[in-house]
């Protein structure tokens, strides 16, 4: 196994997953096998259990590892399917070493952060490396790491250890790392000042770590002799010194890449260059470019929890982002904060009242996304019931799907008080009710999480048309609640309509409202899977529905 290290400096948030995920794609693009693995420092064991409005969404993966949201760029640019062990973090490292502690496994030894901890770090990572995770069977050619925070952070000193001696151990051929930081421009003159680069690249090397490459993030390109002095004073090459400035969109990074040569120092460090091939991103250049040249765009009402971090619903903005790219428009995302849109806010706030309403109105979709707690509930409502008065394009995904149930129920079955039990425990009609898969006493095991399989109950409606005429999907989950199976019934009566449900018929996974152009719930996030060129069908239906292109696209789709 070959690993690329990749390692941030001077600030967070430089974008060092976006670069590690581009370097990826590049060496995918010469042919090579890639995986990925993420280290994050924090205690948490995952991030199932962190707030998406401080850290950014929480990502699902397909064995129902709740993980960074970085895992999800690698899903995307590399279009492959990770595990949960593919996210490292302190948690899982301590929590895996205690376990061994009180299990006697240390034989009487003083049990000690090196190298109890930092041997856990290496075995984990030499054992995750290997797992294949682009649906062939034997191991990657590269892995791409992805050490979470920036160096000299006190908690990422046993990874960085356990790193060096990991590089130390499978030899120079097997190891290149690549040192992310940022170059600053101060003063009148934009002088691009290269110090807190080298004080990063010292603090490195003191660790016993030294920068094959060095990837310079800066507003614009850097100059030669910026270069030059990044050469001199951080002992890296400087045909090793990448710059990446800012681009007009994320796709031109790994052009960005190429077009330096990067894939030609990696390749060299790592000895592969007799194995790989030039280069090939033809399509992912049309796609880089392409998206740069889109004039239309489409304006989608996201109404959410909270508004302030879109991280927090990433995966859900990258979705639109590629349906909108297949239909060559932009996507213009109108976040609403829910409760803005609520009769309390028209007293209170009446500016933000007044304003989210506005944009609602004169958005040509609405989109429900996911959420927990009953922040904002009564302001998805709102909206649920004004896209389907008024026969506006509506996706509610997860609560957005229990949200519109919720609102049915009101509206039209005239039960006022209806409600999902995680907001009114004592709701006359729970419309919403809580249904473990797993144990209804264990902490955490309570959640519905993963791939789950949804099968389609006929043919003959909207979203199984759009997911290509099949018989079932597998999708991602991550809830506790589902509609009620005792009230499918009432709904269906009224004119809803459950078109997907679980394996047992007794989840409902997909709703539609046959009366409506395009009003669809799921219980699962369709997100998680959506990929830059395969736009996710449920996204791409909303998409369709809200330019008004949705019946001719289906009837072309179904030959007719
Ligand atoms: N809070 C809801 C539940 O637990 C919805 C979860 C979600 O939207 N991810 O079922």
């Amino acid at each position: 196994m070959k690993y690329v290290l990749i390692t941030g400096g001077v600030v967070s948030g430089l974008g060092k997953g976006v670069t590690a995920s581009s370097i990826g794609v590049v060496l995918k693009a010469c042919g090579l096998r890639v995986t990925s693995i993420k280290i994050d420092p924090y205690l948490n064991i995952d991030a199932g259990t962190m707030s998406p409005f401080e850290h950014g969404e929480v990502f699902v993966l397909d064995d129902g590892g709740e993980v960074d949201l970085d895992l999800g760029n690698y899903e995307r640019f590399l279009d492959v399917t990770l595990t949960k062990d593919n996210n490292i973090t302190t948690g899982k490292i301590y929590q895996s070493v205690l376990e061994k502690e009180r299990k006697g496994d240390y034989l009487g030894k003083t049990v000690q952060v090196v190298p109890h901890i930092t041997d856990a770090i290496k075995d984990r990572i030499e054992s995750v490396a290997v797992i294949p995770v682009d649906g062939k069977e034997d191991p990657a050619d590269v892995c791409v790491i992805e050490l979470g925070g920036t160096v000299g952070d006190i908690e990422s000193m046993p990874f960085i250890e356990a790193l060096r001696q990991l590089s130390f151990q499978v030899g120079p051929d097997n190891f290149c790392l690549i040192h992310v930081s940022l170059i600053p421009v101060l003063g009148v003159v934009g002088e691009q000042k290269t110090k807190p680069t080298q004080h990063s690249v010292r603090e490195l090397r003191a660790l016993g770590l030294t920068p094959h490459l060095l990837t310079s993030r800066s507003a614009e390109p850097l100059l030669e002799s910026t270069k030059e002095k990044l050469s001199k004073f951080c002992h890296v090459p400087v045909e090793n010194i990448l710059n990446i400035h800012d681009v007009p969109n994320i796709w031109h990074v790994p052009l960005l890449l190429r077009n330096q040569n990067a894939h030609h120092s990696i390749l060299q460090q790592l000895n592969l260059l007799s194995q790989a091939t030039p280069p090939d991103l033809q399509q992912w250049t049309e796609m880089a470019e392409s998206y740069d040249n889109l004039t239309e765009s489409v304006r989608i009402a996201m109404v959410g929890k909270y508004v302030g971090l879109t991280d927090s619903y990433l995966s859900v903005v990258k979705a639109l982002l590629h349906a909108c790219v297949a239909r060559s428009l932009k996507p213009s995302i109108d976040w609403i904060a829910a409760s803005d849109l609520e009769d309390d806010s028209a007293k209170s706030t009446p500016e933000a009242h007044a304003v989210a309403w506005k944009t609602l109105k004169s958005a040509a979709c609405v989109l429900v996304p996911g959420g927990f707690g009953d922040r904002g509930v009564k302001g998805m409502m709102l909206a649920a019931k004004y896209a389907r008065e008024n026969n506006v394009p509506y996706l509610g995904i997860c609560l957005g799907m229990q949200i519109s149930v919720i609102e049915f129920a009101r509206s039209v079955l005239g039960w006022e008080r209806a409600h999902s039990v995680e907001f009114d425990a004592q709701t006359p009609n729970p419309v919403v009710i809580f249904m473990p898969e797993g144990s209804r006493t264990h902490m955490g095991s309570t959640m519905r999480l993963g791939s789950r399989r949804t099968l389609f109950q006929t043919s003959d409606c909207i979203t199984s048309k759009l997911y290509g005429n099949s018989e079932y999907v597998d999708e991602r989950h991550r809830h506790r609640y589902e509609v009620n199976p005792d009230v499918i019934g009432n709904l269906e009566e009224a004119g809803l309509r459950f078109v997907g449900k679980d394996e047992s018929g007794k989840r409902m996974e997909i709703l539609e409202l046959p009366s409506h152009p395009f009003y669809v719930g799921a219980q699962f996030h369709p997100e998680f899977k959506s990929r830059p060129a395969r736009p996710s069908a449920l996204f791409l239906g909303l998409i369709l529905a809200a330019t008004g292109k949705l019946e001719a696209y289906i009837s072309r789709q179904n030959g007719s």
